[in-house]
């Protein structure tokens, strides 16, 4: 869905107007949230109502171009490339009292074959 979605926007707006819009987004956003606390307009549920919609679709515009950036191949540049190629690994390793999750995962490039792997390392501390 998401795919379908970046793909679409990307194709027919581009990434620098896509950044545009949700910059846009936002800017907006916090205008309506000003009006709405403010009170400056006498239609205050209009503005309340304005600034959820902008936020969501904030939100959403954002992911967008998250998801593509993150899909774009580093090596042979090209767009919505990248996709896990095996499912990610997870390890928990106890130290003194503590928790270290350690995230792998591995993806593949559907155009040069250029691997990549993601590691990140959650730190928590045991519950007693
Ligand atoms: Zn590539």
């Amino acid at each position: 869905m998401l795919e379908k979605l970046a793909i679409f926007l990307i194709n027919h707006l581009g990434e620098r107007r896509l950044i545009g819009i949700d910059i846009t987004l936002g800017i907006g956003t916090i205008i309506s949230i000003i009006g709405w606390l403010q009170n400056l307009f006498r239609n205050g549920t209009f503005f309340f109502g304005i600034g959820v919609i902008l936020v969501l679709s904030s939100i959403l515009i954002t992911k967008v171009i998250f998801f593509y950036k993150d899909s774009r191949c580093d090596k042979c540049g090209k767009d919505f490339a990248i996709f896990e190629n095996q499912p990610g690994k997870r390890r928990d390793v106890e130290s003194n009292g503590v928790i270290y999750r350690r995230e792998e995962h591995f993806f593949e490039c559907s155009y040069c074959g250029d691997k990549t792997t993601s590691k990140n390392i959650e730190r928590f501390e045991k519950q007693r």
